[in-house]
């Protein structure tokens, strides 16, 4: 097994004797290092095996329990072993993160996720065995998504996230939670009591482009949902219940709660068809 320290841990020292771990918030703080203990850091720095470091020990006239007991102290800064970081991160069962949509922000979530480690799939029928199995959803549209679009995640039980762009500010939320909180039925809804003639738009908005999905817009509205999507597999409840909106004139960021609507019906959803 080789030890290392985490590459993305900075160090940084706070007198000649003194060493900090992180810099935003200090990890860990080793104080009056010994000569050994510098070398071995050294050593650690590039990665290292037991029998190396305790090599390096010996040269450095420190005793034999050295190795054991600098390691101990650097537990909070060792870099997972590399074996172990591939399985996590390649092997099978990973949560799968499906995009539905397309356009600049579809494209750059789906490379910010995958950036990021996450298992991201697009561009699926709905007949892909990994449709049924997604951790979550992302549906990106414009105005109004579809009833058919949405209510096909709700029906499968995937939690997903809403990306819509209007003509002043695109909303990412709220992320639903298929029987456990307000839809983008209920969303809808809450838009008809606002407005009576919202369902009579809404049938002429589903199929139009917004044309307000800049690059600029795309990137924010990506970067949104992405920690809402990252946040999610990570068992989080970020956007759940709630949408963020971004102001295409000066990106000006607003977050609103959203409540099941009692017409929706969505919490009591009949048997699953498909
Ligand atoms: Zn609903």
């Amino acid at each position: 097994m080789v030890y290392a320290l985490d590459p993305r841990i900075h160090r940084v020292w706070r007198s000649p004797s003194s060493l900090q771990f992180g810099v935003d918030r200090a990890i860990l703080t080793l104080d009056d290092l010994s000569n050994a203990d510098e070398r071995m850091l050294v050593a650690l720095e590039a990665g290292v095996t037991m029998s190396g470091l305790q090599m390096v020990a010996r040269r450095a006239r420190a005793d034999a329990g050295a190795p054991a007991r600098l390691l101990e102290r650097l537990a909070p800064v060792l870099a997972v072993p590399r074996g172990a970081e591939q399985e996590s991160e390649r092997g099978a069962g990973r949560p799968v993160a499906v995009v539905d949509g397309a356009g600049h922000t579809a494209v750059r979530l789906i490379e910010v996720l995958d950036a990021a480690g996450v298992d991201v799939r697009s561009g699926l029928s709905w007949t892909d065995p990994a449709v049924d199995t997604a951790a979550v959803a992302v549906v990106v549209g414009s105005f109004a998504i579809e009833p058919e679009r949405h209510r096909r995640w709700l029906r499968r039980d995937v939690p997903h996230l809403a990306v819509v762009f209007g003509d002043e500010r695109v909303r990412v939320g709220p992320l639903v939670d298929p029987g456990a909180g307000p839809c983008l039925g209920c969303v809808d809804l809450h838009r008809t009591d606002a407005d009576p003639a919202w369902p009579a738009m809404a049938a002429q908005l589903h199929t139009r482009d917004a044309r307000r999905e800049t690059p600029l817009i795309g990137s924010a509205a990506a970067g949104v949902a992405a920690f809402a999507v990252l946040d999610r597999l990570g068992g989080g409840r970020s956007l759940s219940g709630s949408s963020v909106t971004v102001d295409y004139a000066d990106g000006a960021r607003a977050e609103r709660s959203w409540e099941p609507h009692p017409a929706c019906g969505c919490l009591t959803l009949p048997t699953p068809e498909r």
